[in-house]
Order: structure tokens, then C-alpha cells, then sequence
């Protein structure tokens, strides 16, 4: 597949030819010796490829489309909701009054940047039930740390030392426990029961006076909703610890639940995640967090508060864990989550829950036959299937990833949750038509029957893409990160 339009720029070059056009010099040349150390100047022409406009607007335009994005095809990568971005956010992003301030402007000139994330403030309230949020953290992992922090001043404020353990289970997002480890806690590890669900059993087994709280992910990385949830509550608050509620994938109970009522006294959201946000390649994302009153306090400053019909920063919280991000937050996603809230209003916001679930399940009923399922109950937004019976035909679940490739799809999580064997995690996410799911669905049991009658074509994929199967070790251990010449 080696057309024009793919051949790499330096293979292109041809010594003489340009792609700009500069006016004469009318200036004196500028004399660099001495402005700059010796050996900092360059002695030898730079080697640049030789080439025109086309060309290079030609190699540009073939590397993006090597890209992967939700824009230009289905993304079911599980625990990731990669879902469309709406192009009306990007637009209200970039208003001028939103694009073009500055974060050390004055307070009085910012008005409708700050009544915009004190309003945003109070829709994710109400939507997670909580008392107040911060819109700082820059992501998921970083409001779970944030969280913990505040969860930890908040037990030393009240002189109980001794807390500095962490439960989480095992179905959790890989985040939590790395979150306490930072926040300087520790992690103590509660089992799932058969049903993929907390096993409460053990939960009391390892709750008591050095609990700092209970990380609860739900729906946890199963897709399953944690169904005990208020015992939960329950008995870790009787123990003196606090409830983190992991939001990141909100859309699985959104406008149905709130982490609030279920007895949370810190959750955190991923705008990037549930509320649009663009995200893939580090950001930047943005993950709020909610708190009940009694960790107020202790919340990132400086806290967005009105006064009268005045929107300012107050700096004078004595109890504050300090600042975890410069300015305020990721302002440009916080206005993309904004415009969404607004646009999809509450009953949109409910039949995103809807679909989010109704897609998961429909995918899920239909792979069932093809696949193995480990928890066969009903699913929120993702389930995870079992690539075991293909693995004994030799058939692995990286090299189902891998034949995914060859139909444009970008594959689903793999081997995460690690307590699934060859686990498969798919997310379809709500903004996806049945249409998509079924294409998607029909490969994925056409690659469950080539396992079947012809495993080659499953282990040496993907075929059709710009670079073959990788020696995923050597890559990893001997990278080659220069151009090479074929
Ligand atoms: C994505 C995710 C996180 C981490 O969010 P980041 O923004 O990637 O840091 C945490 N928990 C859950 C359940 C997630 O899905």
C-alpha cells in the first residue's frame, strides 16, 4: 500500500525544490558570533527535506489519518468513554471572551468566565448531590488524589491520626490505589464476591479505626453496579471513615442516581469522560470533585464564591488544602462541560444514561453466544467478556485486538480488569446508532468463527494497516524512534 500520499517526506525530497517564498532580506544580516557560545552554532547546512507546499501538506494530511479518533471511527476502549464531542462546545470555546482572557486578570474583568464555572459549579451539585465542588483537578486521578487529600486533612484536623488506610476492591479503576499511595495513605485491597460485586463479608473484615475511607468505583470496572452500596455506607461511616464515590463514568447513572444520596462524602467527575470533554494523548482533561459540608474546608483554594450579584476568588480558607493546579482548573473543558450540560438540559441528560446502558447491554446480549461472559447479569455502560474459549484455540485476546485493527475499529481495553482471564472490556458509549454497534458486533463474530476455522488470520493481524504485526518487546526494549530509510 505504498501510494503517493504515503510516502514519507524525506523520500520525497528533491535537492532544489522549495515550498515557500520569502522576500528579499532588507535588513542587515544579524551576526551571531558571540551572542551565542561557539558550539552552540551550527557549522553544517541543517539536513531538511527538499520539498514543495503539496508535498508537505500531503505528508501532513496522510499522518493524521493514520490517527485514530472518535471522529473518525468507533472507539470502544472500556473504562475510557470515548464519546462524541458535540462541535457546539468547541464553538462556544472558542468565543473570544472565553479564548482570550487571561488568568491573571483582574477579577472584575473576568466576571462571565467566573459566573460560568460558579454556574457549572452548581449544576454538578445537583447532579452528584453534594454540598460544593472545586473545578481544579486536571483529570480523574488527579480529583481522586485531591479528594484524598482533603479526606486526610480532614481526620487530622480532627486529631485522628491513626487513618491512613485506604479499602479499595479489586474491581476498581487502577487509579485509586496509586491516588492513595500518593496522597501518602495506604491501600488495603477488598475481594469481589462470584457476582463481581464489594464482598461485604470482607469488607467488615477490613474496616476499623485506621480506615480513612472507602474508594468505591461504580459501576466498577466490571460495568456492574455495586448493589449493596448503602451497607457499605453503612459500615464504614459506623467505623469513623469517609466515602469516595470514582465518578469518571457517570453516564452509567446520571440524572438516575446520586453519589450524594447513596452516603458519598467526596466523589469526583471526569468532564473529559461523562460531560464531552475531548481527551486521548494526556489531556487536558478536568476532574471536579464534590464534597459533603463537613469537608468543605478543606477544598482547594481559591474557592469560586458569589457574593451579592459579585462572582470572586476567595483565597481566606485558613483550612484549605492549598492550591492543586495553577489558575483555576482546565477553563477550556470546563466550558465545553458547561455548554453540554446546558444544551443537553436535564432530560437529555437521562437519556444519555439510557442509551449509555441500553448499548452495553444490547452488545453484550448479542456477543454472549460468541464470547465468554463472566458475570452474566445486566451491565451499566461497559462489560467485560472473557476471550478463554479462544485462547484454547490458540487465539488470544491481543490478537482479536489486533484483527479489530484490520476493520478500522480501535479494539476495546484489554486484560483489565486483571481479575478477568484474557478479559475484554467493550464501552460503546451513548452517542453511538445501532447501526455502528451491530457492524462492530457482526466482526466481532466473524473474528470469534476465524478462531475457529482459521486462527492464522486472528494471530498475525493486522494486515491492512500502515505497520504490520509489532515485536511488541523489542519495541518496548529497543525502540526506533528516528526516520529510517525502508
Ligand atoms: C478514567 C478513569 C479514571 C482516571 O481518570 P483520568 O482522567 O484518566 O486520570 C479513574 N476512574 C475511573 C473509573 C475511570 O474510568
Amino acid at each position: 500500500m505504498h501510494n503517493q500520499d504515503q510516502a514519507l517526506i524525506f523520500e520525497l525530497s528533491t535537492p532544489g525544490r522549495i515550498g515557500y517564498s520569502l522576500p528579499e532580506m532588507d535588513v542587515p544580516e544579524a551576526d551571531l558570533n558571540g551572542l551565542l557560545p561557539e558550539g552552540y552554532l551550527r557549522v553544517d547546512e541543517p539536513e531538511l527535506p527538499e520539498v514543495s507546499e503539496l508535498d508537505i501538506m500531503r505528508h501532513y494530511t496522510a499522518l493524521s489519518r493514520r490517527n485514530h479518533g472518535v471522529d473518525s471511527g468507533f472507539y470502544p476502549l472500556g473504562s475510557c468513554t470515548m464519546k462524541y464531542n458535540p462541535k457546539i462546545n468547541e464553538n462556544v470555546a472558542r468565543f473570544n471572551g472565553f479564548a482570550h482572557v487571561h488568568p491573571l486578570q483582574d477579577e472584575s474583568s473576568v466576571q462571565g468566565a467566573l459566573e460560568l464555572l460558579y454556574d457549572l459549579q452548581e449544576h454538578l451539585i445537583e447532579i452528584t448531590g453534594m454540598d460544593e465542588v472545586t473545578l481544579q483537578p486536571a483529570a480523574g486521578a488527579h480529583g481522586e488524589w485531591t479528594g484524598l487529600m482533603m479526606i486526610r486533612a480532614y481526620h487530622e484536623a480532627n486529631g485522628d491520626l491513626k487513618r491512613t488506610k485506604v479499602i479499595v476492591p479489586d474491581s476498581a479503576h487502577g487509579t485509586n490505589p496509586a491516588s492513595a499511595t500518593v496522597a501518602g495513605l495506604e491501600t488495603i485491597t477488598v475481594k469481589s464476591n462470584e457476582n463481581g460485586l464489594v464482598d461485604l463479608e470482607d469488607l467488615r473484615r477490613v474496616v476499623g479505626e485506621d480506615t480513612a475511607a472507602l474508594m468505591l468505583t461504580n459501576p466498577n470496572t466490571l460495568g456492574l453496579f455495586e448493589e449493596n452500596i448503602l451497607e457499605m455506607a453503612e459500615i464504614v461511616h459506623e467505623a469513623g471513615g469517609k466515602l469516595y464515590y470514582d465518578g469518571a463514568n457517570l453516564n452509567a447513572v446520571l440524572s438516575k442516581a446520586r453519589p450524594g444520596d447513596m452516603g458519598f462524602d467526596v466523589v469526583h467527575l471526569n468532564l473529559h469522560k461523562t460531560f464531552t470533554g475531548p481527551h486521548g494523548g494526556g489531556g487536558p482533561g478536568s476532574g471536579p470533585v464534590g464534597v459533603k459540608a463537613d469537608l468543605i474546608p478543606f477544598l482547594p483554594k481559591p474557592v469560586i464564591a458569589k457574593r451579592g450579584e459579585e462572582y470572586v476568588l476567595d483565597y481566606d480558607r485558613p483550612q484549605s488544602i492549598g492550591r492543586v493546579k495553577p489558575y483555576y482548573g482546565n477553563f477550556g473543558i470546563n466550558v465545553r462541560a458547561y455548554t453540554y450540560i446546558r444544551s443537553m438540559g436535564p432530560d437529555g441528560l437521562k437519556a444519555v444514561t439510557e442509551y449509555a446502558v441500553l448499548n452495553a447491554n444490547y452488545m453484550m446480549r448479542r456477543l454472549a453466544e460468541y464470547y465468554d461472559l463472566p458475570f452474566d447479569r445486566h451491565c451499566k455502560h461497559e462489560f467485560v467478556l472473557s476471550g478463554r474459549r479462544q485462547k484454547k484455540l490458540g487465539v488470544r485476546t491481543l490478537d482479536i485486538a489486533k484483527r479489530l485493527l484490520d476493520f478500522g475499529y480501535h479494539p476495546p481495553t484489554i486484560y483489565f480488569p486483571l481479575n478477568v482471564e484474557e478479559c475484554i472490556m467493550i464501552e460503546p458509549t451513548e452517542t453511538e446508532s445501532k447501526e455502528t454497534l451491530d457492524s462492530f458486533v457482526d466482526i466481532m463474530i466473524q473474528i470469534a468463527k476465524e478462531a475457529e476455522e482459521n486462527p492464522e488470520v486472528v494471530q498475525e493481524a493486522p494486515h491492512t494497516t500502515v505497520v504490520g504485526r509489532l515485536d511488541e518487546t523489542t519495541a518496548a526494549r529497543k525502540p526506533v524512534l528516528k526516520y529510517q530509510k525502508a
